[in-house]
């Protein structure tokens, strides 16, 4: 077979240095970019965000089929091609991470993925063109809830772009509709929210529920609670901030006693 020659452009540098205990929203890191490449950084922090190809050095090369056991070791079998498993012929990672600061030739990121010492193959900007508001996916929902939870907080806040008290909110209100709904995204998942701007917003990039076509997602700003009503199918599903939530925020350790949730 016909062979291609990769010459890594820099290396991670992180904390963690074992596969067991990284996360799929992953970690702060630096990438080490190596001398003969630093001039292949010029202006790169024009851009916030960016997309790092990485050699997943450790990973099985065998593997054509797998279940994403680190999300949910329940779910079905796919072909490679159809998950983000770091086993696959070629164990080529691809982390959208943030870009945190660059200081002389180590750029400092956010969510990665990759351990200590893994090789960098190349790092590419993340563009407006590469969003798909609404693609279509399998639901890979992860078993643990506190994964849930930090897969949900961060695709809120790419979304959002602020940690505000309405990603929380909105955050732990689309896991409430996830326990009752299953995926969020699903075309027959519709919703209205009033009140709190951020809260509509934050569900709207965790939806993906548009304005038209179809219409799934509808906003009003009204003075009363922030109150979002979820319609599947002939499920209704009503969540409602207390008007206490501050103090609320501040004395339930469990986030669904923030709200008033009614089914029908
Ligand atoms: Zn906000």
């Amino acid at each position: 077979m016909e062979t291609r020659q990769l010459r890594p452009v820099g290396v991670v540098v992180s904390e963690w240095h074992s596969t067991d205990t990284m996360t799929i929203a992953g970690k702060p890191a630096a990438i080490r970019i190596f001398p003969d490449f630093s001039p292949a950084m010029h202006r790169i922090e024009e851009h916030n965000y960016f997309w790092v190809l990485c050699w997943f050095h450790q990973a099985d090369r065998s593997i054509l089929r797998s279940r994403p056991a680190q999300v949910n070791s329940q779910l079905p079998e796919y072909g490679v091609f159809g998950l983000r498993t770091a086993a696959r012929p070629n164990p080529i990672a691809l982390s959208l991470v943030k870009l945190e600061k660059i200081v002389d030739d180590t750029i400092y990121v956010s969510g990665m993925d990759a351990i200590n010492g893994t090789a960098v193959l190349d790092i590419k900007p993340y563009f407006e063109s590469d969003i798909v508001f609404s693609p279509k996916t399998p639901y890979i929902r992860p078993k643990e809830y506190m994964m849930r939870v930090n897969l949900f907080r961060k695709q809120a806040l790419f979304h959002h772009g602020e940690n505000c008290c309405g990603l929380e909110l909105g955050v732990q209100m689309a896991l409430v509709a996830d326990e009752h709904f299953g995926q969020i995204q699903c075309p027959d998942v519709e919703l209205t929210v009033y009140g709190d701007p951020c809260v509509a917003d934050v569900l709207q990039g965790l939806t993906r529920a548009r304005l038209a076509n179809p219409a799934r997602f509808t906003y009003l700003k009204n003075a009363g609670p922030t109150r979002v009503i979820w319609k599947k199918a002939d499920k209704t599903l009503i969540i409602t901030v207390r008007d206490d939530i501050g103090t609320a925020i501040a004395n339930e350790t469990d986030p669904q006693q923030w709200f008033k949730i009614e089914i029908m």
